[in-house]
């Protein structure tokens, strides 16, 4: 890609697009950055769900992606995070944080930090474009990162191997005898996924969530907070945001992207053209099967991307009774609960009880005295059922009674409820399928296989076109990952 003063769009505003821009624009391209969007941030972009009320998509993170975090300053822009403990509600609640149990589990701590320990081991993975089969590795960088791997000995190697190829539901069930904790496992392991905890090679996923970061936090004022830092860092390095900016298509000329056209008509040109959408919603829709392989066109529709996560707020007349409202709340009784909430979801059926991760922003940053907001993601939730609206208003109804069972008085405090299907998802982000990470994340679209063989350099077969999204390499979730890593991989090919 010629640069630096080349002129680069990058679309979509998510925590991915923002990444990418602003390291692009650091380097010296001329970046416009546009989204359908009023609102910066994707996942994390502010969402009125009831007149004077918002919410986001996402509500708590892992944490922000270190070089992005680093590199785009985020702290003078005013982030921070505040680390939260987990309630695991029930009969009898226990909190978790990191490996230490309310009830002192010591079979909980030496899995947890067997996994953690083995969850560093792949983190810097994460932050490089997945290795290639063939030629053109960074083998410098892999060979040093094959040496961390060789370092944990044969016995840890194997268990190692194991950990990435078994389900989640077997090591809960092995290692652990608290149901409770079992429950919490299989529910960290699947949590945006379209696996239950039984399905194959499950407990990968939750190697990925602690790879990320070891706790669950939540951005001091909240995601709002989180998007509007991000902004303002792009802004501050010269990116130019347009949101209200909806992308109808690519445009192509010689097998190379020039720009791209919005729905009013208008076109913008550029040598290069950074795409965070969705990677068969970028292939098949945006750029369209004329100036695309044929193999590719059919590829790119057979990338799965079910959803199985909805997204519930409530706003409160007051704060539910709690004995620690600040803390993430998880409703997961066993293994058996999860996976018994994974399986109508496969026939396009919600499931009776579902499980959930909970928490109320507003106890870290009150909006009013009295009023609060509570949000949850809930699962499992069918991507395609048959009636939409009757799915959603059972969805709704189900989650109510399973919160109402263990936060009781719950339903009595209730001014708005809004729940999002994944089929609200794919209409209001653009994100066919509504799946966490765009393309699901499992073992078959992961690493040098994400979002497919040929894509997941971040590049193209399109000169200038580029793929960024949580569909690429190392996948979805409030990071910046995969933007900053594309952004990197679009710098070597100066
Ligand atoms: C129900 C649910 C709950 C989630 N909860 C969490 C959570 O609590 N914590 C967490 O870490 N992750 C969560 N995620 C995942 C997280 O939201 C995503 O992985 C993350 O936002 C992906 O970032 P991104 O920048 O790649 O894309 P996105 O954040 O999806 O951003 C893409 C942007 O592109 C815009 N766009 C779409 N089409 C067009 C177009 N044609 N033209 C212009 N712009 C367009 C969209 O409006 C959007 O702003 C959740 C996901 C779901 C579905």
């Amino acid at each position: 890609m010629p640069m630096p003063s080349s002129e680069v769009i990058v679309i979509g505003s998510g925590p991915n697009g923002l990444a990418c821009a602003t390291r692009l624009a650091q380097k010296g391209a001329k970046v416009t950055l546009l989204d359908s969007l009023s609102t910066p941030g994707g996942g994390a972009s502010p969402r009125e769900f009831a007149p004077g009320f918002t919410t986001s998509l996402a509500h708590l993170t892992r944490g922000i992606d270190a070089r992005v975090a680093k590199g785009m300053n985020l702290e003078r822009h005013g982030l921070s995070f505040q680390t939260l403990q987990t309630t695991l509600l029930g009969a009898n609640p226990i909190t978790v944080s990191r490996g230490k149990t309310s009830s002192q589990d010591t079979e909980y701590a030496r899995l947890h930090d067997r996994l953690t320990h083995f969850a560093r081991v792949l983190a810097p993975f994460r932050a490089l474009p997945p290795p290639r089969l063939g030629k053109g590795n960074d083998w410098l960088t892999l060979s040093r990162l094959g040496l961390g791997i060789r370092a944990l000995g044969k016995t840890e190697f194997r268990e190692l191997l194991r950990m990435l190829l078994i389900n989640a539901a077997d090591v809960a069930e092995d290692d652990l005898t608290d149901t409770r904790l079992q429950g919490f496992l299989a529910f960290e392991a699947t949590l945006g996924s379209w696996l239950g905890p039984r399905s194959p090679n499950s407990l990968i996923l939750l190697l990925n969530h602690l790879a990320i970061g070891p706790d669950p936090l939540a951005p001091k004022g909240g995601m709002q907070a989180l998007a509007a830092a991000m902004a303002k860092a792009a802004v501050a390095a010269g990116v130019t945001i347009r949101q209200n900016a909806k992308v109808t298509r690519i445009l192509t000329k010689d097998d190379r992207a020039t720009g791209v056209q919005l729905t009013d008509g208008e076109t913008l040109t550029a040598q290069a053209v950074v795409s965070t959408l969705h990677p068969g919603l970028t292939l098949r829709t945006l750029v369209g099967p004329r100036a695309l392989d044929a193999g590719l066109y059919t590829r790119a529709g057979h990338i799965h991307s079910r959803g199985g996560t909805a997204s519930l707020t409530l706003a409160l007349k007051a704060l539910p009774k709690l004995d620690n409202p600040g803390n993430r709340l998880i409703i997961a009784p066993s293994v058996t609960a999860v996976e018994n909430a994974f399986n109508p979801v496969k026939y396009g059926q919600v499931p009776d009880a579902p499980v959930l991760e909970a928490y109320i922003p507003t106890t870290l940053d009150p909006r009013t005295d009295s009023h609060h907001i509570l949000t949850a993601n809930v699962q499992f939730a069918p991507h395609a059922p048959e009636n939409p609206d009757q799915a959603r208003a059972q969805m709704l109804e189900n989650t109510l009674r399973v919160l109402e069972t263990h936060i009781p008085g719950l339903r009595a405090l209730i001014l708005h409820q809004d729940l999002l299907m994944p089929q609200d998802v794919a209409t209001l982000y653009g994100n066919p399928g509504g799946n966490w990470h765009h393309a699901e994340l499992a073992v078959e679209q992961m690493l040098f296989l994400r979002p497919l063989r040929d894509l997941s350099q971040y590049q193209t077969p399109l000169d200038g076109l580029w793929l960024a999204g949580a569909g690429s390499h190392p996948g979805g979730g409030i990071t910046g990952s995969s933007g900053w890593n594309a952004a990197e991989a679009m710098e070597r090919t100066l």
